[in-house]
């Protein structure tokens, strides 16, 4: 059992799976799992397992990595039987297909990025003004946007509703 050195680790931070065709195609190798549990309990809860098994740490460097990135020098046979356990509950051969898929899954923080799911910060606003002024009173700021950058990759994000 491998310790985890918790470097960089923001308290309470929950990282999960990515939720796309990669995961799709892990989950549904057991459908009895997959069509009794929603998809982003699992997509929490497969990340969560390998946390626990010292496969990889909870950290922002991994946000928006891939498991094959973030697993680096692991055993390729210690991760397979991580994935059919959590699958099937115990160690069984798993589908080339499924394993290409699952290294391939991306890792996400809990925050609002898109990209990698890391924390936004504010950066400004983006609006127009109204035509509504007069001599005492200025026009009236609209705002159109709120944009927001992700702290870990730097992504933009513009959303009509404030975060
Ligand atoms: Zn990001």
């Amino acid at each position: 059992m491998l310790t985890k050195t918790p470097t960089g680790r923001i308290p309470g931070t929950v990282m999960r799976f990515k939720i796309d065709s990669n995961f799709m195609r892990v989950v549904r190798a057991n459908p009895a799992m997959y069509e009794t549990r929603p998809v982003s309990e699992l997509a929490a809860e497969l990340c969560q397992t390998f946390i626990d098994s010292g496969m990889f740490e909870d950290t922002p460097d991994n946000y928006g990595a891939t498991v094959i990135q973030a697993t680096g020098d692991k055993l390729v046979s210690d991760v397979c039987a991580g994935l059919s356990t959590f699958l099937f509950g115990e160690c069984r051969a798993i589908h080339c297909d499924v394993f290409d898929a699952f290294t391939r899954l991306v890792i996400l923080g809990d925050g609002d990025c898109p990209e990698c799911g890391g924390e936004l910060k504010f950066v400004e606003t983006e609006g127009h003004e109204l035509n509504d002024g007069d001599y005492y009173t200025p026009n009236s700021y609209v705002v159109d946007k709120y944009v927001y950058q992700c702290r870990e990759c730097g992504a933009t994000i513009k959303t009509e509703k404030e975060l």
